[in-house]
C-alpha cells in the first residue's frame, strides 16, 4: 500500500506535498518521494528511504521549485525496500517527462513487463508501476489524458495514479475503485491525495472523489474529465475501512471513524462476551471499533494496552528471548486496568496470528481472568492483490486452522469474528459495490498467473500484521 499526494497550481507546491505525506505516512514507511516541476518545465526529484520527517533536506526541499508536485509513500515486501523501487518515478523521455506516483498492485504487470522487455524496453526498477510509464512513453495519443489512458488500456489490476506529462497533472483511477483517491481546492491550487486527512493538513477543502475508472488531466487549458477506461463493476477495498485508512480520513465518501464504529457495534451484537468486565483496543487501528463495541454491550472502554509509537519497522529483537519480546517492545499492558477481570480485547483483524498470541500472552501476565478476544473483521482466509501484501494462504492463520483450533492457539477463552455480512453492512453506504476477496476467496477478477514473481515486483504492497 503507499500514498500518493499532487499539487497544482501552488508556489509552493514541494512544501505542500510534504506536508500531504505526513499525513499519508500510515499508508507507507519504507520510502518517500516528492517530484516537483517548474516554471520552466523542468522536473526535479527528491527520494530517500525511510519515513518523511527523515527524508527530505532542506537543501533538498528548496531545489524543488514550482508550481506543479507530486509526492509517494510507499510501502512494500522486504525484498523490494530499495531506494532504485521509491517513488515517484522520473523519467526523461523524447517528448519531455514522465513523472508517476502510483498505489495499488497490477494483476498482469508479469505479462505486460514481459512484453515490454521483449520489445526492447530497459527497466530500472522491479516496480509494476513503471510498467506505465514504459507505457505512457509509447502512446501516441495527442493530450497528455489521452496517452494515460492509452497507457491503461490492458492495465489490469488497482491502480490510483498521478501522473505528470510535462507541465500537465494527469490523475487516475482503475474502473473498480479499489484504492481511494480525492480532490481538493486550496484557493486557486487544485490538490489531489489518497484520503481526505491530507487535505486537511494542508487546509484544503474537499470538492470531490475521483470517479473509478476516471481520468482527470489539469493544465493551462484547465480542467478536463474523461471516461476512456472500459467500465467495471466497482470493488473498492472494505479493508481501508477496517484497518488501512486514518480514522480522521473520509474515503470512499464516508467517514472512517464511524464505519469502525459500527463494525465494532456489530460486532458486539454477533459476538457478545456475557460476563466480560471491560472492553480495550489493540491501538490504534481498533480503537473506534472498539468504542464501539463498548458503547452497543453498556461496557466500558478503557486504555489498557499502551503502545510505543518509536519503534521503527526495523526493529530487530536484540535477544533471542521468545516469541513475546517483539510484541513487548510495541506494547504494555496497564496492571491496574487488567487485573482480576475478564476483558474483551478487540482487533481490527488476525493475519499471521503472532502478534495476538503475544498480546494475550501479556495480558494474561497482567492479570486477566479471562480474555475474549473480538475480531472486527471476518478471518483473512485468502491473499490480496490488489494492494495489500497479505501474506501468502499458507501462513494466514484463519485458512490453516478451525475456530477451536485457533482459539487455543491464541490462548484465549473465547474467539468472535464479525461475519462477512456483518462488516459489508458497517460500511457507509451499504453493503455493495466492495472487495472482500481476503475474507471470502471470492475475486472479482482473474488473480496473477505468477504471484510469486509479482510479489517480487510488488509496487505498492503493504505487509500486514507481524
Ligand atoms: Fe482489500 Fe482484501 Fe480486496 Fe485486497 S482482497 S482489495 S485487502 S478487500
Amino acid at each position: 500500500m503507499c500514498g500518493v499526494f499532487g499539487v497544482y497550481g501552488h508556489k509552493e507546491a514541494a512544501a505542500l506535498t510534504q506536508l500531504g505525506l505526513y499525513s499519508l505516512q500510515h499508508r507507507g514507511q519504507e520510502s518517500a518521494g516528492i517530484v516537483a516541476i517548474d516554471e520552466n518545465g523542468r522536473g526535479r526529484v527528491s527520494r530517500a528511504m525511510g519515513l518523511v520527517s527523515e527524508g527530505f533536506a532542506d537543501a533538498e526541499m528548496a531545489a524543488l521549485l514550482g508550481p506543479i508536485a507530486i509526492g509517494h509513500t510507499r510501502y512494500s515486501t522486504a525484498g523490494s525496500s530499495t531506494i532504485e523501487n521509491a517513488q515517484p518515478i522520473l523519467a526523461r523521455v523524447r517528448r519531455g517527462h514522465i513523472a508517476l506516483a502510483h498505489n495499488g498492485n497490477l494483476t498482469n504487470a508479469v505479462e505486460l513487463r514481459r512484453e515490454l522487455e521483449e520489445e526492447g524496453a530497459i527497466f530500472s526498477s522491479t516496480m509494476d508501476s513503471e510498467v506505465i510509464v514504459h507505457r505512457i512513453a509509447r502512446a501516441q495519443s495527442e493530450s497528455p489524458e489521452g496517452r494515460v489512458a492509452e497507457a491503461l488500456a490492458g492495465v489490469e489490476g488497482a491502480y490510483c495514479l498521478l501522473v505528470v506529462l510535462d507541465e500537465t497533472i494527469v490523475v487516475a483511477r482503475d474502473p473498480h475503485g479499489w484504492r481511494p483517491l480525492v480532490m481538493g481546492r486550496l484557493a486557486d491550487s487544485v490538490v489531489f491525495a489518497s484520503e481526505t486527512c491530507a487535505l486537511d493538513i494542508v487546509g484544503a477543502t474537499i470538492e470531490r472523489e475521483i470517479q473509478p475508472g476516471e481520468i482527470v488531466a489539469i493544465d493551462r487549458q484547465g480542467m478536463r474529465s474523461i471516461r476512456a477506461l472500459p467500465s467495471a463493476p466497482i470493488n473498492r477495498c472494505v479493508f481501508e475501512h477496517v484497518y488501512f485508512a486514518r480514522p480522521d480520513s473520509k474515503v470512499f465518501g464516508g467517514s472512517v471513524d464511524r464505519s469502525r464504529r459500527a463494525l465494532g457495534r456489530q460486532l458486539a451484537r454477533e459476538c457478545p462476551a456475557p460476563g466480560a468486565q471491560v472492553v480495550f483496543a489493540v491501538p490504534d487501528s481498533s480503537n473506534s471499533a472498539a468504542l464501539g463495541f463498548a458503547e452497543e454491550s453498556g461496557l466500558p472502554y478503557e486504555l489498557a494496552l499502551i503502545r510505543n509509537h518509536y519503534v521503527g519497522r526495523t526493529f530487530i529483537q536484540p535477544t533471542q528471548s521468545g516469541r513475546d519480546a517483539k510484541v513487548k517492545v510495541k506494547y504494555n499492558p496497564v496492571r491496574e486496568i487488567i487485573e482480576g477481570k475478564r476483558v474483551v480485547m478487540v482487533d481490527d483483524s488476525i493475519v499471521r496470528g503472532t502478534t495476538t498470541r503475544g498480546l494475550v500472552s501479556l495480558v494474561r501476565g497482567a492479570g486477566a481472568r479471562e480474555v475474549h478476544m473480538r475480531v472486527s473483521s471476518a478471518p483473512i482466509i485468502s491473499s490480496c492483490y490488489y494492494g495489500i501484501d497479505t501474506p501468502r494462504r499458507e501462513e494466514l492463520i484463519a485458512a490453516q486452522m478451525t475456530h477451536d483450533e485457533l482459539t487455543r492457539h491464541l490462548g484465549v477463552d473465547s474467539l468472535g469474528y464479525l461475519s462477512i455480512g456483518g462488516m459489508l453492512s458497517a460500511m457507509p453506504d451499504g453493503p455493495e459495490g466492495y472487495c472482500h476477496a481476503c475474507f471470502s476467496g471470492r475475486y472479482p477478477t482473474a488473480i496473477p498467473s505468477e504471484p510469486e514473481l509479482l510479489r517480487a515486483g510488488s509496487a505498492a504492497g503493504v505487509s500486514v500484521g507481524l
